[in-house]
């Protein structure tokens, strides 16, 4: 067999470890970067608990008001019935006293709720704060552990581009730069055997001429169907 062919087989072999091992750093990467997404959203949750806290301090406050209003004006309606001159300004003075009895008593059951409301928050701000103190701590072993898996596939890569950098030396230039060009769409399948006279490329069947060139000849054939490097397994 054509010497460059033989090279060529094994750089397409160094080619498709690289291949492999590529997207491994990638989905390793990737361990910390789903994290850190979890822990932003919790981060995102805080914030809008603590608008929601800023929102019920405003309406108890809201409440407050309302109460303070409406005690002002029940002493004022005890001042005016202790001078009321008749039934009907009486009556009109009691209508008066009971509704903002009411209004009252309404704010009052909406500030407890709200309270309510504030401790539910604050046991979840607890909640979330922990979490992300535990993911802080978390990503950070993690990115360690990824650095060194990282790490230790860069080692490997670097060795695959070695060794593939040695044998490009040996290999004809004209041969390479066509070897790279078919690459370029064939990928991993650039030079592939070919199997009862077909490509294992494109899977169509060789002509008897193709053929018999391939056999016989030290040339490089390349497929006539889809223009893949093919060999003979010897
Ligand atoms: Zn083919």
């Amino acid at each position: 067999m054509n010497k460059d062919l033989q090279n060529l087989i094994k750089l397409s072999k160094i080619d498709k470890e690289a291949t492999k091992l590529e997207p491994q750093i990638a989905e390793i990467e990737d361990e910390v970067n789903i994290k850190i997404k979890l822990q932003m959203q919790s981060q995102d949750e805080l914030e809008s608990l603590k608008t929601d806290t800023k929102r019920i301090k405003l309406e108890i406050a809201n409440n407050e008001l309302l109460i303070n209003e409406n005690s002002e004006k029940l002493a004022q309606i005890d001042k005016k019935i202790a001078n009321v001159k008749s039934e009907y300004e009486l009556r009109a003075l009691d209508a008066e006293n009971g509704l903002a009895k009411e209004k009252i008593a309404f704010a009052n059951e909406e500030i407890s709720r709200l309270e309510k409301e504030l401790e539910a928050i604050k046991d979840k701000e607890k909640e979330l704060l922990q979490a992300i103190e535990l993911a802080t701590k978390d990503i950070e072993e993690t990115k360690i552990e990824v650095q060194k898996k990282t790490a230790k596939i860069k080692l490997e890569l670097q060795k695959i581009f070695d060794s593939k950098e040695k044998l490009a030396k040996s290999i004809d230039n004209k041969v390479l730069v066509f070897y790279e060009k078919i690459r370029k769409w064939a990928k991993d399948t650039s030079v592939v055997v070919v199997k009862k006279q077909a490509c294992s490329g494109c899977f169509i069947r060789i002509n008897d001429k193709v053929y018999s060139e391939l056999l016989k000849s030290d040339d490089i054939v390349t497929c006539p169907h889809c223009g893949r490097i093919l060999y003979i397994q010897e």
